[in-house]
Formats: structure tokens, C-alpha cells, sequence
């Protein structure tokens, strides 16, 4: 039998995502999570501040929906979801359709936020090439990020490190974001774009962009961007990956607008945390221009695990809790702290761009930093020893814990924020 520790059995024969393994230390062995905490090897606890990448928001391990998974993995594991149907999926789609935005009714699933997107790009540029029209293009903002696949990597601004596979990208036109004062230039540019090029659908993170760092994108902006892509016949992709499921204040982020998107793309928060899947939503208009008796015009996309019982049993369980009256007040509990705590640190010389949506927080601390580099390291360092998992992006430090977070555990997280301010 093996005694050494897990990070050191990890280093064997492990290769960990977004790792550069000759610059970085040891893995975190994590033994056990339970509601908004982690636990190490050693035992030392961690509040996870950022819902485990946005998954885990109604807590780890919450019985209200391992105990329907469990129950469900002794019925029905995996089916084949080409030709047949089951009850998970059906009664998934039922409460989805339910909360989504009323222009959405049909729903094709895959297995993370990558795929969610990438099918949200070929649905687009299928829907066009079914009508027989020419549009090839795609519209993606700067700086956005949608995934890690072929067609998610070439809609993302995010490329610092994409190097490599540059030459095979879809062709894509790009829009810096709308902030306020720069709209009518967005607009101005957006225009120009129309007039030149064939452009097929416009994929965007509605109101803030995750990766690039908690940036937020003005609605009025963005409502005239959108409203822009429909008269020209663009179709619009809300990439909700990171936005959905209540983290906004609002179910999707999508609800905060009026101008609502052709395709929803989703995925982290949908199963809860618990089990990988995502599902890319779009209109009647979109699925009819797949519906024919063309075999060829179908979306002849499909994964193995599509739509995998568990998976959607999770996820059901977690829709049940965001629709329910604790969760509900969760969020706004943690939205009203944050807030509280934003005029704590408003004046702080440190603290630039300070900026709060539903219960996502986040400012960048006035110091220069590389996105990887080691005064980075050295800050995330500093959260760790103090037990709380936040993941500052460069000099961005942002929460976006889990809504069942107490009182408690968000003071912790932030006396370990008002610490950093004084070290750093
Ligand atoms: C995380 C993320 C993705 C990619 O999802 P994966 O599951 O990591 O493939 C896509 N879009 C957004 C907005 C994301 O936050």
C-alpha cells in the first residue's frame, strides 16, 4: 500500500488543467467538502469562495440533491440518449423550460461549458446554412472567454496562451465591450462590421465576463448590441455558463435585459456541482430551421453521455432549490453583505474598480500583477493560510461563494481581504 500524501502520488502521473508543472508546487490534496467548506489532507479547512469555479452554489454535498442522485443511480445509470428518452431528462426540461427565458423551448445537452458554447456556434452557423444563407462569421467581444474546445477557443478574446492553434480558428470580428461611455463608439464599430461582413451569430457573456475578470458590461450597451444583431438577422448566443442559475440575482443574467437571446448556452451551476453536464437552449425559430425532411439538415452533434440520468437528476434537484424560498433569501443575503462590505472597503486606497453584481464582488487591488505570475501566487498564497479559497485573477480579486455561505464564513472571507489590502 502507498503512504505517501496525495500530492505527492498526484505528481506520478497527473497533468492538471491550466498547469505549467515545472513552474508550480504541489497539488492541494482535498479530502472532503461540505456546504461552503473544503477540507485537506491535513484536516485544515477552507471556505470555498468561489463555489468551486461557480458550480457547487447551493453548498457541497448538499443531501437535498445527493440523496436524489443516489436514489436515482439505483433505477437508471446511463442510456444511450439518441432514440431513447427517460424521466430525468424529461422532467428536467420541463422545469428549465419553466425558468428560462420564455423564448427558449428547446434544449440540446452535452458535457461542460465548452461544449455548451461550441454547440451554441454550430447551431448558428447550421441555422444560416440550412436557409441558404451566407454568413460565416462570427462576433465574439474582446476579452470574452467561452471555452477550451476549437470553436470556443476562436470565439474567445482570452488567448493569451492559444498560441498554438491560432491558424485553425473560425474566422471571428471582434467588439470591445460597452461600458457606458464608450457605447455609441461599440454601436458605431458594430455597424461598420454588419456593412461588411456576413456575420452569423454573436456570442457574449451577458453582463459580466468571468475570466477576463469579473468585468461588467453596460446593459443599455448591450441591449442596443443585441437589438442591433436582430434586425440584421445575427443570432445572438447568451454564453450563461458562468451567469446562470441565480448568481446575477436573477436566474439568468439574460432576465436583467429585455432583448432576450436566440441560444442560451449552460452549464457549471446547472447540475449544482455535482456531475458534469451542460445544455445549450434556443428558440422554436432556431430548432425549425433544423427540422426537415432533409436528414442533413439535423445537428448531427452528439456525445456519449448525453444527457446522463444522474447528471440531470442532479440537476433538477438543484433547480428545486433555486426556485425555493431559502435559497432565494441566500441570495439576497449575500448580495445585502456584499454590499455592506463594498462601503467597507470603498475608500481604500488599495481598491480600484470596486463593482458588485448579484452575489459576485469584485475590485482589482492597485498593485501590478501578472495573471499567473508569482505576486499573484504569493496573494493567493496569502488566502489559502488565512482558509479561504479565493482565485485572484492578476491583481482581481472577486468572491462568488456559495449562496448558502453563513454570515460568518463571508466575514472571514472578508477580514482575510481587508488583511491582504494592508500586506500587499
Ligand atoms: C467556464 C466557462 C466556459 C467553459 O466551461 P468548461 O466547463 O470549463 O468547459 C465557457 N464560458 C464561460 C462564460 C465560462 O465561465
Amino acid at each position: 500500500m502507498k503512504t505517501n500524501p496525495l500530492s505527492q502520488r498526484d505528481k506520478e502521473h497527473l497533468w492538471h488543467p491550466l498547469t505549467q508543472h515545472k513552474l508550480s508546487g504541489d497539488m492541494l490534496a482535498i479530502v472532503k467538502a461540505k456546504g461552503a467548506l473544503l477540507y485537506d489532507e491535513q484536516g485544515k479547512e477552507y471556505i470555498d469562495g468561489i463555489s468551486s469555479w461557480y458550480t457547487a452554489v447551493y453548498g457541497h454535498c448538499n443531501e437535498k440533491i445527493t440523496a436524489k442522485v443516489a436514489a436515482q443511480m439505483q433505477e437508471l445509470d446511463q442510456v444511450v440518449f439518441s432514440g431513447f428518452t427517460h424521466e430525468p431528462a424529461v422532467a428536467l426540461s420541463e422545469a428549465l423550460i419553466d425558468i428560462l427565458p420564455a423564448n427558449q423551448q428547446k434544449l440540446f445537452f452535452s458535457d461542460n461549458g465548452s461544449t455548451a458554447t461550441e454547440v451554441g456556434i454550430k447551431m448558428a452557423l447550421q441555422y444560416h446554412h440550412n436557409l441558404g444563407n451566407d454568413r460565416k462569421v462570427l462576433l465574439a467581444f474582446e476579452e470574452g472567454f467561452h471555452g477550451d474546445t476549437f470553436g470556443a477557443m476562436s470565439v474567445s478574446g482570452l488567448s493569451v496562451y492559444n498560441g498554438a492553434f491560432e491558424d485553425h480558428f473560425l474566422k471571428v470580428l471582434r467588439l470591445p465591450v460597452p461600458v457606458g461611455d464608450n457605447n455609441a463608439e461599440v454601436l458605431d464599430l458594430l455597424k461598420k462590421l454588419i456593412s461588411e461582413e456576413n456575420i452569423a451569430g454573436f456570442i457574449y457573456e451577458p453582463l459580466i465576463q468571468g475570466a477576463a475578470g469579473m468585468k461588467l458590461v453596460d446593459p443599455e450597451g448591450l441591449e442596443e448590441i443585441l437589438n442591433i444583431c436582430k434586425q440584421n438577422g445575427i443570432l445572438t448566443i447568451a454564453d450563461e455558463v458562468m451567469t446562470g442559475f441565480g448568481k446575477t440575482g436573477k436566474n439568468f443574467a439574460s432576465d436583467h435585459l429585455l432583448t432576450k437571446p436566440d441560444i442560451i448556452c449552460m452549464s457549471k451551476a446547472l447540475t449544482a456541482g455535482l456531475l458534469p453536464m451542460a445544455i445549450t437552449s434556443c428558440t422554436m425559430e432556431v430548432y425549425d430551421a433544423f427540422y426537415s425532411e432533409d436528414l442533413a439538415k439535423g445537428l448531427f452533434h452528439g456525445h456519449t453521455y448525453t444527457a446522463n440520468p444522474l447528471a440531470c437528476t442532479a440537476a433538477l434537484a438543484g433547480i428545486g432549490l433555486l426556485k425555493s424560498g431559502e435559497i432565494q433569501d441566500d441570495i439576497r443575503r449575500v448580495m445585502a453583505s456584499h454590499s455592506a462590505f463594498k462601503e467597507r472597503i470603498k475608500d481604500h486606497p488599495k481598491v480600484r474598480n470596486l463593482r458588485q453584481l448579484g452575489v459576485i464582488l469584485a475590485f482589482e487591488l492597485n498593485v501590478e500583477m501578472e495573471r499567473y505570475g508569482s505576486l499573484r501566487n504569493r496573494l493567493f498564497e496569502h488566502f489559502m493560510k488565512e482558509g479561504v479559497f479565493l482565485r485572484p485573477l492578476g491583481s482581481t480579486i472577486y468572491i462568488a461563494a456559495p449562496y448558502i455561505t453563513t454570515n460568518e464564513q463571508l466575514e472571514k472571507i472578508y477580514t482575510s481581504i481587508e488583511a491582504a489590502l494592508e500586506k500587499f
